[in-house]
């Protein structure tokens, strides 16, 4: 695990690129139709991720019910159990109660493919999205467009010293004046990084 005079120190190197990578819009600094586009909370959140520490408390995956299944995690867990996808969907999916159509994760909490002995995830390669991009999920309405999961203290943790190294990085005079698009994908690019880790 990092420690924290180095953590904090990459916090302020990445609360200075989320500044300058939410001063323009996608839209004006990816010109291919076939770049990915997000949005300001997206890049939040990527900020998030880049330092999130898990704290392997195990709260997530003895508490979080319902998770929402994307088709694609079904077949991902089918693949990786070495089934087929009928059987994975029969024995660990269930119908969504709110949503036709929509499958949720069966759980009979804590999770079953929680293993206590070594606080992780037995299918960690194939787990689910929802599970990917704990804690930091619907976040829209606040402040710094990240809503802190209180059960998860490496959300908490995380939140905190980005807010306070955004608090640094929004005083620093070399983050003032007009925004330079090259300077901004460049930002962009290196937030998208996380995307890769979860
Ligand atoms: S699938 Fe894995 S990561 Fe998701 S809740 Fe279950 S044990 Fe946790
Ligand atoms: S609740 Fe947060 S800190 Fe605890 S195991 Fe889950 S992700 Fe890690």
């Amino acid at each position: 695990m990092t420690d924290m005079t180095e953590l904090k120190r990459e916090a302020r190197k990445v609360a200075l690129q989320l500044l300058s990578a939410t001063a323009l819009p996608d839209s004006q600094v990816f010109t291919k139709l076939d770049a990915p586009r997000y949005t300001t909370v997206d890049y939040y959140r990527m900020a998030c991720h880049l330092l999130f520490q898990c704290h392997r408390c195990g709260n997530c995956c003895t508490t979080g019910d319902p998770i929402r299944l994307r088709p694609e995690d079904a077949t991902a867990i089918a693949r990786h159990l070495k089934i087929p996808l009928n059987k994975a969907i029969k024995k660990y999916t269930i119908p969504d109660p709110d949503k036709p159509g929509v499958l949720d994760f069966k759980h009979i909490l804590p999770c079953k493919f929680y293993d206590a002995n070594i606080k992780g995830c037995k299918i960690y390669a194939a787990r689910p999205w929802s599970c990917r991009i704990f804690p930091f999920l619907g976040i829209y309405g606040s402040e710094d467009k990240v809503k802190v999961n209180e059960s998860c203290p490496g959300s908490v943790e995380t939140m905190k010293i980005l807010t306070e190294a955004l608090e640094e990085a929004r005083s620093d005079s070399k983050i003032t004046g007009a925004a330079d698009p090259a300077e901004v994908r460049r930002a962009k690019e290196f937030l998208r990084k996380a995307l890769n880790s979860i």
